[in-house]
């Protein structure tokens, strides 16, 4: 499902940030991505989502090579892979209905069915009755949650998340990781990145390790 060999990454002209990356989730794992802050964790995410091109090195994800996709195509696999960043991006001037019904506005779905998909999606993270208030009103584990919704509302088969349990308590982040194994009981391939190192210990899953200049694929712990 999500394949790196010989993967590279650089910033311009700074050092590698990933250097020889190689693994294979397959369709359907659950997996966290940890290690300490400035290892590369949201820049492997970014690589995953199409976000940021490898310096070298191929990538696979959902059969599709990114290394030959035009840019062009891009946006094809932004529909394959839902992705929330470390920043959720809600938009403030809409309410939070209007920010799961934005992914859908390039589909050409006809408004109904359209409206019926962000609603089940917003019943999903559970936050139904919420719809019609503004982002900045909910609490951050549910700000969190709706930029879930946001990102599976277009049905991706893969779903990718930046720390989503940053800034929150225990039952909050506890909260959001059932969501996410909501998602991957019904088959999403789901990967999160997160240094919160107790929290990944709390639920065993298959564990890749980033450390400056090392990496680890730790398996199931
Ligand atoms: P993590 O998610 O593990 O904290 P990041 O992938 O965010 O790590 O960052 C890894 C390194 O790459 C950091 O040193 C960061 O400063 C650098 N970096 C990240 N994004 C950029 C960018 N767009 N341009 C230049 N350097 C970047
Ligand atoms: P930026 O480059 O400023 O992060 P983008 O245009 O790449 O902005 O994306 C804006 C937001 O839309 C992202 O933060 C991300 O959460 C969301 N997004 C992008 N692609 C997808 C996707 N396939 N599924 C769900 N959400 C997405």
């Amino acid at each position: 499902m999500i394949e790196f060999k010989h993967v590279f990454k650089s910033y311009g002209q700074s050092a590698n940030i990933l250097a020889d990356i190689n693994f294979n989730i397959s369709r359907g794992e659950f997996v966290f991505v940890s290690g300490p802050s400035g290892a590369g964790k949201s820049t492997l995410l970014k690589l995953i989502g199409g976000l940021e091109p490898p310096t070298r090195g191929s990538i696979m994800v959902n059969g599709q090579s990114l290394d030959s996709m035009p840019a062009r195509e891009r946006p094809y696999l932004r529909r394959a892979v839902g992705i929330i960043l470390q920043d959720t991006h809600l938009l403030y001037d809409r309410n939070a209905f209007e920010n799961v019904m934005l992914p859908l506005a390039v589909m050409n779905l006809d408004y109904k069915k359209a409206a019926s998909r962000a609603r089940a999606a917003i019943a999903k993270v559970g936050l139904s009755g919420k719809e019609k208030l503004n982002p900045i009103a909910l609490s951050g584990g549910e700000q969190q949650r709706l930029a879930i919704a946001r990102a599976i509302v277009n049905r991706p088969a893969i779903l990718i998340a930046d720390e989503p349990t940053a800034n929150l308590d225990q039952d909050n982040a506890s909260r959001i990781l059932e969501v996410f194994r909501d998602f991957n009981r019904v088959g999403v391939t789901t990967l999160i990145a997160s240094h919160d190192m107790p929290l990944l210990q709390r639920h065993a899953n298959r564990t890749l390790l980033l450390e400056p200049g090392r990496f680890k694929d730790l398996g199931k712990h």
